[in-house]
């Protein structure tokens, strides 16, 4: 297998009038040819900063402030937003969340395929770019004639298609896809996380699923990284950690989401909040929240370490 991507001691941080807030601090993971790495964390815990990192699309006042995100063998970093806009699109693309609101209204979806190809491939001409709009809305699912189509005649799971149909126009190497089940209903959201495994087997796709659902993330990857106030706190196997989580961030992350199979238990939810990133709390984050907190936590960062086997990385005190 070859790597695809390999991000090491990314530190991404946003410029505020109060100071810097520390999103993403020292977050270091590998992505294989055809692999899946999910990013799995509550709201705030740096996982959309890590997406944006990786295609430098920050908004104003984030920077990269450390580290290096090697893509292809090519650190991107470095790289201006010109030399960045060869590797949009056609090296890593991005599906946003919200489905319902990322196509443009007044334009049909397939003029807004082709607008995507000509945008990054200016020699293809519009005939060949709606044959390719054609085959793209195909292999998501959706009828070829539908691109004379407006969005708002397409379901949200439609809409969420088009959408991958417009990620993949160039045949990019990474998908990333940040909440791609967000304000879809159950069903719809199964039948999308069906055609991303789908299309990841079928073109033997990289991808970074961003997701708060941990479920989502094992049904779909074979890799999970567990973030918490911007730092990796536990990364391995999904299904290892989906069964057997050693992190307490982790294990409360799992207790809080329900099982339809097995005994009926009581959910439980993880007292308080995440901190203030402006101000972290010192040693581990996890602190202030943790049902184990003993006094080197509070003085002392944890280090990522291998637990069990090289593939499971812990960051905690415990072990
Ligand atoms: Fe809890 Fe300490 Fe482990 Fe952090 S390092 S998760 S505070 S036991």
């Amino acid at each position: 297998m070859s790597t695809v991507l390999d991000v090491q001691h990314l530190t991404t941080h946003y410029r505020t009038l109060r100071g810097w807030v520390r999103a993403v601090e020292d977050v270091s993971f590998k992505i294989e040819k055809g692999q899946a790495l999910g990013i799995a964390g509550e709201s705030g815990c740096g996982k959309t900063t890590v997406a944006m990192s990786l295609l430098k699309i920050l908004p104003k006042g984030g920077r990269i402030r450390k580290g290096s995100i090697i893509f292809d063998g090519l650190d991107l970093v470095p790289l201006s937003n010109n030399e960045m806009r060869q590797i949009r699109w056609k090296g890593i693309a991005i599906v946003f969340q919200g489905a319902m609101n990322a196509l443009n209204p007044v334009f049909k979806v397939g003029d807004q395929i082709v607008e995507a190809i000509r945008t990054h491939e200016p020699d293809v001409d519009r005939r060949s770019g709606m044959d390719r709009a054609r085959s793209l809305l195909e292999l998501v699912g959706v009828e070829p004639h539908r691109v004379d189509n407006y969005p708002h005649e397409f379901s949200g799971g439609m809409r969420q298609r088009a959408l991958i149909a417009m990620a993949l126009a160039c045949n990019p190497k990474l998908l990333v896809a940040d909440e791609p089940g967000t304000a879809l209903d159950v069903i719809v959201q199964a039948q999308t996380l069906k055609l991303m495994r789908e299309l990841k087997d079928r073109l033997d796709l990289s991808m970074v699923m961003i997701s708060h659902d941990l479920s989502i993330i094992a049904e779909t990857c074979e890799k999970v990284a567990i973030m918490y106030a911007g730092r990796i706190v536990e990364y391995g196997d999904a299904e290892d950690i989906f069964k057997e989580p050693l992190h307490p961030y982790t294990q409360g992350l799992v207790k809080a989401f329900p099982s339809i199979k097995g005994e009926r238990v009581r959910l439980t939810s993880i007292p308080g909040s995440p901190p203030d990133l402006l101000n972290p709390p010192t040693g581990c984050r996890f602190n202030p929240r943790c049902p184990y907190v003993m006094d080197v936590c509070r003085k002392e960062v944890p280090p990522l370490k291998m637990q069990g086997n090289e593939d499971h990385l812990v960051a905690c005190h415990l072990y």
